[in-house]
């Protein structure tokens, strides 16, 4: 379409160049009589010379001009002798008005005259006051211009079609080296199921840089819906098997318990260790229930200013008495200046679970708890003498049922703990650390931002 526009107009400039190219001869010529014949505000028409040799009224003139002198009142006062040499009847009135100059797209005027076809153009002749005193007309035999607009006509349209056809196979060619890929893709993704999503998807052929990049960016995508995917299952399984063990033991030991009759002692004890069982059970899946309301964005937590050492201080009662029958030395440096924004009763979660941690873990020892403000921070730190974690495994320590083998084999736990505290300290952009050595110990740090709290300007005092 653009192309076939883009012919036409070539042509149309063609055209509109090859009249005014005509008619520029007949315009200078018309001119050039006009000069001549113009003399003081008169018409003197001897006053060209008409039979001069060189000159194109002359009969034998290889480009013969035709020329007509006319009144004001349109009557024909001269001709040049070629007209009667013609051999047909010429026109002896002004064809159309006179024009001083055609616009250039003016088709050239034409007549015929027997078997000759003249083009010619009529000019006005006025005096020194723009009086207007007559006209000329002059014409020229038409050298085959209509043949001319056809042959150019046809070469621009040989031309369009040329290019029209290159265009057109370079489009296909194009559109299928980049919808062939795109279509292998569409079929690739379409036959996608959720176990098969680790296969990254491949397609045949070379692949321009556009749908290189969003293969790319898809096989990246299933990638990591593979691992969300993987680590779903994992999830699942692990909380499936924490939840049935202890239902399993609770199952056991009411089973056992009513086999046959037993004493008062008896069956106080096996109460006993169902509600063990019980509050384990509570604390997994009140931790799963918490996990899963922080794995939802649109949960709302509202945050308020919580000053972090008091927080620390009640949540340390419980464990003072779990020490002290332990045997493990308890302490706390609480600097009353560390307050943060946060949610109370995730950060209680947070200090409750690393207390938890530090007393299961520590056989024998001492756990210094510490908070205190440093900078735009509040740091709360939990140092213990333990078992230590080893390096390997503190990268995993923070994944949900991931538990060190090695040292958490026959302590009460589900590993889940630390899963939660790395949420809760993430969802308040703070930052977990963990120092140890198998051992030695192991010291966990959680870093917060400080509130800022507004001092007020001095006041004046009154005296
Ligand atoms: P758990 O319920 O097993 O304590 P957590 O998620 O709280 O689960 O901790 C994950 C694992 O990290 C624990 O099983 C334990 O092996 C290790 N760990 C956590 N805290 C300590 C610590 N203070 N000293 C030694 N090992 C620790």
């Amino acid at each position: 379409m653009a192309l076939g526009l883009a012919g036409l107009a070539a042509w149309l400039m063609a055209y509109v160049w090859i009249n005014q190219m005509a008619r520029l001869p007949l315009q200078n010529e018309a001119q050039l009589v006009a000069h001549a014949i113009v003399q003081g505000g008169e018409l003197q028409i001897e006053a060209y010379y008409w039979d001069e040799p060189h000159h194109r009224l002359l009969e034998r003139h290889i480009d013969p001009f035709f020329l007509q002198v006319f009144d004001a009142k349109g009557r024909l006062l001269r001709q040049s002798d070629n007209i009667a040499l013609l051999g047909a009847p010429y026109p002896q009135t002004l064809l159309h008005p006179p024009v001083a100059q055609e616009p250039f797209w003016q088709p050239l005027r034409t007549f015929r005259i027997g078997s000759h076809t003249l083009y010619y153009v009529v000019y006005p002749l006025y005096d020194a006051q723009q009086r207007y005193l007559g006209a000329l007309q002059l014409a020229r035999l038409e050298p085959g211009f209509l043949a001319l607009y056809r042959q150019t006509a046809l070469g621009i349209g040989l031309i369009w079609a040329v290019l029209s056809g290159l265009t057109l196979l370079l489009l296909a060619l194009s559109s299928q080296r980049v919808l062939g890929p795109l279509h292998q893709l569409t079929q690739a993704t379409a036959a996608l199921s959720a176990d098969r999503l680790h296969e990254p998807i491949r397609i045949q052929g070379p692949l321009d840089r556009e749908t290189a990049l969003l293969l790319s960016a898809l096989n990246d995508l299933l990638r990591r819906l593979h691992e969300a995917f993987d680590e779903l299952r994992r999830f699942t399984a692990n909380a499936s098997h924490e939840l049935k063990t202890p239902l399993t033991i609770l199952r056991g030991q009411a089973e056992l318990a009513l086999r046959r009759p037993r004493s008062a002692e008896h069956y106080r004890e096996t109460l006993h260790n169902i509600l063990r069982q019980t509050e384990h059970l509570t604390t997994l899946v009140e931790h799963l229930l918490l996990l899963s309301r922080l794995d939802q964005p649109e949960t709302p937590f509202s945050f308020t200013p919580v000053d972090l050492s008091a927080l620390v201080a009640q949540e340390l009662e419980p464990f003072r008495a779990r020490a002290a029958a332990r045997g493990i030395a308890l302490t706390a440096a609480l600097d009353p200046k560390a307050q943060t924004m946060g949610v109370a009763t995730l950060l209680k979660e947070v200090v409750r679970n690393v207390l938890d941690n530090a007393l299961k873990y520590t056989p024998k020892g001492a756990i210094e708890v510490t908070v205190m403000r440093s900078g735009t921070q509040v740091v709360l730190e939990v140092r213990d003498t333990g078992v230590g974690i080893p390096p390997e495994a503190l990268p995993h320590i923070t994944e949900r049922f991931y538990r060190v083998p090695s040292t958490a084999a026959g302590v009460e736990g589900h590993g889940l703990g630390l899963a939660l505290v790395a949420r809760i300290v993430t969802l308040h952009n703070g930052v977990l650390g963990f120092a140890s050595q198998v051992g030695q110990g192991t010291t966990v740090r959680v870093t917060l931002p400080a509130l800022a709290i507004a001092i007020p300007d001095p006041q004046p005092i009154d005296t």
